[in-house]
């Protein structure tokens, strides 16, 4: 019944959405019918549970973006061999629908490549891209195009990409791909993967404008190493990257495409329990999902979905009772229990065509077929 309910909000808001924007919709291909899931954005907010969101909704001075979500689930993020998941095994869950070791990068609990959503998708046509407010070879957004059996593997994640039909990325790591030194053993190596990945077709830019301009598979370096935190200069590129990186995707192909975004840096600020940092990295990733939600309710056959791999600091909301006799919420009340992850399931907010399925409580490796279903590859 419940689920019935969704299906029909979501459908009605699809077809009013279609109604709003002929001039998009008429850029669909034919055989594309209006509500039917073409495109996927998966939004991943790195450490972002439920108290992250809360302190971010009591701190912030409007409606929190994600507010705007109707459908919303819970996912269930340990991983296959231990209670508390890494953001490798918990990314190679949704990309790849199976749950894997801590560290793992697009393999299973066995070591072996598994192919991912993005392989499958860019491999039927689709377009592709990767955004990340962290070096692109870290573990989430690594988890999309490479297959390592340990996430530490930066030399051999980077030259993983170049065999993957990825055809936009933004994000830091330039490091990683040029002038290289290994973190693990310190060894430089003359290998340039920017020159041999424009050598098969991809252009790098430098500026969003640049971006705007630019034909073809293209990576933006944000930085060398990780982008800045927001609190120490990044500036608004993340939610600005959105509108730009859905129309170079989209003037790839109309087949369709799909996007995945991370915040990564939530985690962070919870890992050195900083209050701050958190709420300050959560409500620059809000302003991307905005950005996310304002392209699908224009385009109407775009599914966005919004989680996160798990809760970072064990962050609790105290409050304490006031003169008046009411329990209040306090900033002292925000204490951190952990510098590490936690168990706690996280949110899964979504919308568009294809968004009932994503109510419930459910296993993080199951947002994976969900999302095969969306897009009906299921069979
Ligand atoms: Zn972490």
């Amino acid at each position: 019944m419940m689920i019935k309910k969704f299906f029909t909000f979501s459908l009605a808001l699809s077809l009013s959405a279609c109604g709003s924007d002929s001039a998009k919709q008429s850029q669909l291909p034919s055989d594309v019918a209006p509500g039917t899931t073409q495109n996927i954005i998966l939004m991943v907010g790195d450490g972002m549970g439920l108290t992250q969101i809360s302190a971010a909704i009591e701190e912030h001075s409007r409606k929190l973006e994600m507010e705007r979500f109707q459908v919303v689930g819970l996912s269930k993020t340990r991983s296959a061999k231990e209670q508390i998941t890494d953001s490798a095994a918990g990314a190679t869950a949704f990309s790849t629908g199976v749950k894997t070791y801590n560290g793992a990068i697009g393999v299973d609990q066995h070591g072996r490549a598994r192919e991912t959503i993005l392989e499958l998708l860019g491999n039927k046509g689709y377009a592709t891209g990767l955004i990340a407010t962290s070096v692109i070879t870290h573990a989430t957004p690594a988890s999309f195009y490479a297959h390592e059996d340990s996430r530490q593997n930066y030399y051999q994640i980077a030259a993983d990409m170049k065999k993957a039909p990825l055809d936009l990325f933004i994000g830091g790591g330039r490091k990683h791909f040029e002038n290289r030194t290994d973190p693990n053993n310190g060894k430089t190596d003359d290998r340039n993967l920017i020159e041999e990945m424009q050598t098969s077709g991809f252009s790098f830019v430098n500026s969003l404008a640049e971006l705007r301009k630019a034909k073809g598979k293209v990576g933006y370096f944000l930085a060398d190493g990780h982008p800045d935190p927001i609190l120490k200069g990044r500036g608004d590129i993340l939610p600005r990257s959105i509108p730009t990186a859905i129309s170079h995707l989209r003037s790839r192909t109309e087949r369709g495409f799909f996007l995945m975004v991370e915040g990564s840096q939530i985690d962070w600020g919870g890992h050195e329990n900083k209050i701050d940092y958190v709420i300050s990295e959560l409500i620059d990733f809000d302003e991307a999902v905005g950005k996310a939600l304002d392209y699908a309710e224009a385009n109407g056959n775009t599914l966005v979905i919004v989680t996160a791999d798990h809760e970072t600091g064990g962050l609790t909301l105290a409050g304490e009772p006031g003169e008046d006799g009411k329990t209040s919420y306090t900033k002292a009340g925000r204490q951190f229990a952990s510098h590490g992850h936690t168990s706690a399931m996280v949110p899964v907010f979504a919308y568009g065509p294809g968004s009932e399925l994503f109510a419930g409580v459910y296993d993080n490796n199951e947002i994976h077929a969900k999302m095969m279903q969306a897009l009906a590859l299921d069979k």
